[in-house]
């Protein structure tokens, strides 16, 4: 059982009166100590499905299940409670005259727990964070260190978080920085009992980290599987793209145009760019699953990226 389901959502947001739906037909799930990751261009609903998983967007249809019970108004406080969520730019949060110690402190504070100096040890440790740096102000510290004192914050306000969600998680760090904070989230996972969230538009650290990789364009999940599975035999053209487009593939040209959504489409999100658009594309395409890697188009490939590059 998953600990996380999202089954055939359709969500959005409400506004005078009436509701824009941006979400469709999400189907997505999160296992125990899994890193999942979600990917796609600006605009395609990632920071949506963050803010329905969070229980911020006006649900029309589909369910939400957490550990195999739909969320309803009892457990909603519950549930909230297990998920922390580590917003992008978070380091931009870090106030640069103060210890860090204080800064949890003040975090703690506004949450209305107090300081716990076995539970902040313990949850140091489990971030890979030396104690010594509570002593230092964030501008002495590295970025990957920064990265590791916010997880420690989210961690300190929801010391049992089952959850953690980030978003853009890498934005703007340096290779080493990113690289460190992505082998810190893999450590965490496969340590601890705690599962992982990330979305990124750039596909790299979203197909390094994860178990199992969602792609979304348009607002619809396109594509999801292992991440191996998915640079070796991608199925949906857009994923293609993504792949090809990354440095160290292949040269062939893509269609910059194909990295930005087009919403206003009845039929798939993905038609006006595709290449291989048929008769029928036009229309609802359903998702299929074959061995576990499903995809929505009517022409999958089984494009062998990794022979191309
Ligand atoms: S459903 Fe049709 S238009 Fe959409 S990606 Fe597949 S082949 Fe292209």
């Amino acid at each position: 059982m998953a600990m996380l389901d999202l089954l055939n959502v359709n969500a959005g947001y409400a506004e005078n009166g009436k509701l824009e739906e941006k979400l469709h037909d999400i189907t997505l799930s999160i296992g125990n100590k899994n890193v999942v990751g979600i990917t796609g261009p600006s605009g395609c609903g990632k920071s949506t499905l963050i803010k329905t998983i969070l229980l911020q967007t006006a649900v029309v249809s589909g369910s939400i299940e957490y550990n195999g019970n739909e969320i309803n108004a009892g457990s909603m406080s519950g549930y909230r409670k297990d998920i922390v969520y580590v917003p992008q730019n978070s380091l931009d949060s870090l106030d640069f005259l103060w210890t860090v110690g204080d800064q949890v402190k003040k975090v703690m504070r506004q949450h209305g727990l107090s300081y716990d100096s076995g539970e902040i040890k313990n949850a140091a440790e489990f971030v890979g964070l030396d104690l010594s740096v509570m002593k230092r102000r964030s501008f002495e510290i590295s970025y990957g260190t920064r990265h590791k004192v916010v997880l420690l914050m989210a961690l300190a306000v929801a010391p049992h978080s089952r959850l953690i969600i980030m978003d853009e998680p890498t934005t703007s760090q340096d290779p080493v920085s990113s690289l460190n904070l992505l082998k810190t989230v893999r450590k965490m996972a496969s340590s601890g009992n705690i599962s992982f969230l990330i979305a990124a538009s750039n596909p790299d650290p979203v197909f390094f980290v994860s178990d199992r990789v969602y792609v979304m364009y348009g607002g619809w999940i396109v594509e999801d599987g292992r991440p191996e599975e998915l640079i070796r035999s991608a199925r949906h053209p857009y994923t293609e793209d993504l792949i090809r487009f990354r440095p160290g593939y292949s040269s062939r040209s893509v269609s910059p145009e194909s990295m930005y959504t087009d919403a206003n489409l009845s039929g798939c999100p993905f038609y006006i760019y595709c290449r291989r658009k048929t008769a029928g594309c036009d229309a609802s395409i359903p998702y299929r699953s074959d061995d576990g890697h499903g995809y929505r188009c009517l022409r999958p490939g089984g494009l062998n990226v990794a022979e191309n590059r």
